[in-house]
């Protein structure tokens, strides 16, 4: 086939052909299936927003909110923009529903997609997905841990190896103070030596520093946030530590790991996959302590994480699977054509995905077409067929065919088998 359109999907954005959302369908019901089983309810939230949701929650320092969202205005002038993480909605639609008033704790999980302007490269798309959960209400260390579990049940599931756990604690805005004068009385009189992006987060938010890759080595023997927790801080560390051990889960302490905003708090931990290469992260998360009262709900402690499933795809075993159907139809004239119609609608409404060439065309075609759907059974009815009341049965994987009476229970428990 050589016909060409001029249009094509834009640049980082993605098509996903049937034979491979058959892949993506298993993958989302593993993860609600995984969520669920936490407790976690499921929570869906728009394409966009207002941009200062994103302005304030996110926070005007991050890389997101200065050179990734996708802003627009709308008609009237509004600026809206597309999501580029699911926490900011989850925290809106909290306070605007007053969800607070169903419980002290609320659990949610998120499967949705995102929209950030980065450099199109492998597993990172500009429209991309992501499975998420966020607890609010809970201070508990204990939390952490349990999301940190639920995630590594979903890469379990789908038997995605090599994922290895980064955990850190950034400390509270009280022992932060101290943590940040330290920092900066180091990085005074180098600043020079660093590059643009740590020489502007040096004003706005310098802990980020110490996550900057370009800058790495000369800021290794920069002072780290765990050397300066408090001991609220530090014993909830010890307590998630102790949490993960208990899972049985495996863990490295990476003290330069920062998610670098005021309103982050104690916990934060990333996945990663070495196989991966440079973009080697799958998601990671972290305690949020003060972003509910900063968004002006009531002080609300909360965590959460998020896993972009674009990545986690590149690293699902197995291959694409060949789409297929039950049952494919296969008939010889009018008569015997809509005698199988009407077979073809009750096992529909039993379950079964059939189908029939809605032309009527030669039965080669018919059975053709059959193969090409990988059809599992085939039914055939001709003019013999409905004068003696049965159908030709054919199982297409064993290439056998059986004759049995022309009755929709008959035919089922034939199928079953
Ligand atoms: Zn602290
Ligand atoms: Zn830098």
């Amino acid at each position: 086939m050589g016909l060409k359109s001029e249009f094509k999907n834009i640049k980082g954005t993605r098509d996903i052909l049937p034979e491979e959302a058959i892949r993506w369908k298993k993958v989302e019901d593993v993860i609600r299936k995984k969520m669920e089983s936490y407790n976690f309810q499921e929570v869906r939230f728009p394409a966009f927003e207002a941009t200062d949701l994103f302005r304030k929650s996110t926070g005007e320092s991050t890389d997101i909110v200065k050179k990734e969202m996708f802003t627009f205005e709308d008609m009237g002038g509004r600026s809206l923009t597309l999501k580029p993480e699911g926490t900011p909605s989850v925290v809106r639609m909290y306070l605007q529903h007053g969800l607070f008033n169903r419980g002290a704790l609320q659990k949610f999980y998120y499967i949705e997609r995102m929209f950030r302007q980065e450099r199109p490269q492998k597993g990172r798309y500009r429209e991309f997905r992501q499975f998420g959960a966020e607890v609010i209400g809970s201070v508990s260390a204990e939390t952490d841990a349990e999301l940190v579990k639920s995630a590594l049940d979903v890469f379990k599931e789908l038997n995605i190896k090599g994922i290895e756990l980064n955990i850190n604690s950034i400390g509270c805005p009280r022992c932060r103070k101290d943590f940040v004068k330290e920092l900066k009385s180091f990085l005074k009189g180098k600043l020079n030596g660093l590059c643009e992006d740590c020489n502007r987060r040096y004003a706005e938010n310098p802990m980020r520093i110490l996550d900057c890759k370009i800058d790495r080595t000369k800021l290794k023997d920069a002072p780290v946030p765990s050397d300066f927790l408090c001991d609220e801080c530090r014993e909830h560390f010890e307590d998630f530590k102790k949490r993960l051990d208990f899972l049985k889960i495996k863990f490295n302490i990476d003290s330069r790991l920062v998610r670098g905003l005021d309103y982050y708090t104690k916990t934060v931990f990333e996945f990663v996959n070495t196989s991966l290469g440079s973009q080697n992260e799958l998601g990671g998360g972290g305690r949020y302590d003060e972003l509910i009262k900063f968004m002006g709900g009531e002080d609300t402690p909360a965590s959460g994480y998020a896993v972009g499933i674009d990545r986690m795809m590149l690293l699902l075993p197995g291959k694409d699977e060949k789409i297929s159907v039950d049952v494919y139809l296969v008939t010889f004239d009018v008569e015997s054509d809509l005698a199988g119609f009407e077979i073809l609608n009750e096992l529909r409404e039993r379950g079964f995905s059939c189908d029939k060439d809605p032309m009527r065309r030669s039965v080669k075609a018919q059975f053709r077409e059959a193969d090409r759907q990988n059809a599992k059974w085939v039914i055939i009815i001709g003019e013999n067929e409905i004068k003696r009341g049965v159908v030709q049965l054919k199982n297409m994987n064993k290439g056998k065919q059986k004759e049995i009476p022309m009755e929709i229970d008959k035919i089922v428990k034939e199928l079953k088998c």
